[in-house]
């Protein structure tokens, strides 16, 4: 390959046999030029086929990783990823709680003062039930069936504590709405009723508020809620009942909205004779109510009071904090 160093300058100088071999030896060194251009071109286009290639599978693999990192993120944060995912199980919850929204309580924007009276409490049990079997039957000591008039001592004490039962959730309630409620008793204790009049009239409440329950001599069929009022001679002389009606509407409105949680609304009763536990409405100055909340004698009112108690007590402040909002 030394003849390569000068191929053109020797031409013009050799003779036509070495000038054609020199062009056959051109033309070989041509041909083999154009075949080493495409070997190369095809080279280097395969290279780059496989270079292009290359880059893709990398970039695959990147994907591939950059998934595998996101996975890794995801599992590292699983703790977190729980979170979004709690949040989507939350979602059908979150949607369906538009159909059923929170209830939320009305409140009084002044202040206000109501006396709750938790009727009876120590010795004084209010009306109790004899003890029966369970078809209904009175017994004696001995769990034998007797009648009324031959039981002697087997009761049921119910009244002093289901008064205070309801009257404390009725307390929470009213405080909840933002109302200052006085208790006559908290506990099992005894408080006279002129007593509960008069310290309800020093305290400045706007309305007196009595629970109680129900009793019905010889007759168990006797069921649903009854309020009870001054009489319209007492109302006369004591301007400050004149409310009384209005309070006992409101809280009556919210009772009977239960529904079949209880079992119905017997109506408003005016006492002509104040005796007993109806003396704490002729005894207070304010608008003043006595509900006996079911009877005592009727398995179904207890049942009801057993299981919607706290329906109950809520019904009695919202109707309570609606009046008061008439008095702002
Ligand atoms: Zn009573």
């Amino acid at each position: 390959m030394a003849g390569n160093h000068s191929p053109y300058g020797t031409i013009s100088r050799g003779d036509s046999s070495r000038r054609r071999r020199k062009r056959r030896d051109d033309t070989i060194r041509t041909i083999l030029a154009v075949v080493l251009v495409c070997v190369l071109v095809l080279l280097i286009g395969f290279l780059g086929v496989n270079a292009l290639k290359g880059n893709e599978s990398t970039n695959k693999d990147n994907e591939t990783n950059s998934g595998e990192e996101i996975n890794q993120n995801g599992t590292q944060d699983s703790t977190e990823g729980e979170t979004p995912e709690a949040t989507e199980e939350q979602t059908p919850e979150q949607t369906e709680e538009p159909t059923e929204p929170p209830y939320v309580p009305e409140t009084v924007t002044k202040e206000h003062i109501v006396w709750l009276d938790a009727g009876h409490g120590g010795d004084d049990w209010g009306s109790a039930e004899w003890v029966r079997n369970e078809a209904g039957q009175i017994i004696d000591a001995n769990g034998k069936a007797t009648t009324e008039e031959a039981a002697d001592g087997q009761w049921v004490v119910r009244e002093k504590h289901d008064t205070l039962d309801l009257s404390l959730l009725i307390q929470q309630e009213l405080e909840a709405r933002g109302v200052t409620v006085i208790m006559t008793r908290t506990d099992d204790t005894y408080v006279h009723r002129f007593d509960r009049a008069a310290q309800a009239n020093e305290s400045g409440a706007e309305c007196f508020v009595s629970i109680h329950r129900n009793y019905m001599l010889g007759d168990r069929e006797q069921c649903g809620i009854e309020a009870w009022l001054v009489n319209e001679i007492t109302r006369a002389e004591k301007p400050g009942k004149e409310k009384d009606e209005d309070l006992t509407g409101f809280i009556f409105d919210e009772l009977t909205a239960l529904g079949d949680k209880t079992n119905g609304i017997l109506g408003i009763f005016k006492e002509t004779d104040p005796t007993q536990d109806i003396s704490v409405l002729f005894r207070t100055n304010m608008p003043a109510v006595l509900l006996e909340m079911g009877y005592m004698s009727n398995d179904s009112d207890n049942e009801k009071y057993e299981l919607y108690m706290q329906d109950y007590a809520v019904a009695i402040a919202d109707g309570i904090v609606q009046w008061l909002k008439t008095q702002e």
